[in-house]
């Protein structure tokens, strides 16, 4: 075990706060990681205050992560010291089941380990995550990332990144599709330059007015003000597919009246409360309501090879670990643009 210093919550109501915890030394599999940049995902702030229960404390969040190569072991092929890596939000699955053989890890059906607040069987604790300043994993789970510079940017693609890529995918969005990304935030933003990129015409859906003109400069051809009724009137139908990736209580009805026959709604954003849906929303015009959870290894370095040969990386606000819970407070007022990312040099 080597000491690691770090940002933890202590409670559900505690500050996040400077803190000392043990990593494992790298087995032969592992890869030893020296932290450069961790993003701040809305999950880092529901799983510290634990909105969706089952925290255990300490919690150290963090699970967009960036760094560099300093230990490999004996058995790891494809990562040496030196190597600039990512580490998203798995750490470990069974990797026996069908969903893993799939390279579905996130769906594995004996429940994947994530990067942090899942039972760590190395040592018998939690697995805690990259609001530190190195960490230890399996090398099946690390990623190659190409870019060279701009590595804080890069950062938000291992958890925003994938998780907008992987259903705009599955969905099969591409050229010709009516696509709505509902909530530019860090998910948000990832999902118009994806859906972008991928060659749909995008519509973002939002409640702050005032991120118009960054929505269109992100790739939205059409920005909807979600509190506006007149405008979501004018929106109308004929939506193939829409992303929900609000993080606060909200009324999916109107957007779901929006999509198509056999349209799909996909949400992503996880609010602590259960989302109502009224059964008409979906009977007429037998529209689907589905959900999606990140994605899994191979598709998440399929993403990163995406956003590497679209030249796209997340916009970002770089601050300075202290700043974790100032960062916090604007999340919660949908004051993020669009996503912030810690240098870990700062700790
Ligand atoms: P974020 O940066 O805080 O963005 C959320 C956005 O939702 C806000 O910027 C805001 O956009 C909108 N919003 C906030 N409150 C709202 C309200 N009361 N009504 C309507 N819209 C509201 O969060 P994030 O990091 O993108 O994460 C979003 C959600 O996805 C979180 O719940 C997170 O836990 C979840 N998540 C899920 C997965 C998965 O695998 N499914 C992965 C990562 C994160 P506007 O200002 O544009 O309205
Ligand atoms: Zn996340
Ligand atoms: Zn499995």
């Amino acid at each position: 075990m080597f000491a690691c210093v770090g940002f933890a919550a202590a409670s559900a109501t505690a500050p996040l706060a400077r803190t000392t915890l043990q990593r494992r030394d790298p087995g032969p599999t592992d890869v030893r990681i020296d932290i450069l940049y961790c993003g701040v995902c809305h999950s880092d702030l529901h799983t510290a205050r634990d909105e969706w229960g089952g925290t255990v404390y300490p919690c150290i969040p963090g699970h967009e992560i960036v760094g560099r190569v300093v230990e490999a072991g004996a058995e790891v092929r494809g990562f040496k010291p030196g190597d600039i890596v990512g580490v998203g939000c798995l750490v470990d699955s069974c990797r026996a089941c069908s969903a893993c053989a799939e390279g579905l890890e996130q769906y594995c059906e004996n429940g994947f380990v994530g990067t942090y607040n899942s039972p760590d069987t190395h040592t018998g604790g939690v697995t805690y995550g990259g609001y530190t300043k190195a960490i230890v994993v399996d090398q099946a789970f690390v990623l190659k990332i190409r870019a060279t510079d701009n590595l804080a940017a890069v950062a938000p693609l291992l958890c925003a990144g994938i998780t907008t890529y992987s259903p705009l995918r599955h969905w099969r969005v591409g050229r010709g599709s009516k696509v709505g990304v509902v909530g530019l935030g860090g998910l948000g933003h990832m999902g118009l330059k994806l859906a972008h990129a991928m060659g749909a015409e995008v519509t973002l859906f939002t409640t702050s007015a005032n991120k118009a003109d960054d929505a269109r400069r992100l790739g939205a051809a059409h920005v909807v003000v979600t509190r506006d009724p007149d405008a979501m009137t004018r929106a109308s139908g004929g939506f193939d597919f829409i992303l929900d990736t609000v993080a606060a209580d909200h009324d999916v009805n109107p957007l779901l009246n929006l999509l198509k026959r056999d349209g799909t709604m996909v949400q992503v954003g996880a609010p602590e409360k259960p989302l109502a849906v009224a059964p008409f929303s979906l009977i007429f015009k037998r529209r689907n309501f589905a959900g999606s959870l990140i994605g899994g290894l191979p598709e998440t370095q399929e993403m990163l090879d995406f956003c590497a040969e679209h030249g796209i990386t997340a916009d970002i606000e770089l601050i300075r670990m202290e700043q974790i819970n100032d960062a916090y407070a604007r999340m919660l007022k949908s004051d993020v643009k669009y996503r912030f990312v810690i240098d870990m040099a700062s700790l």
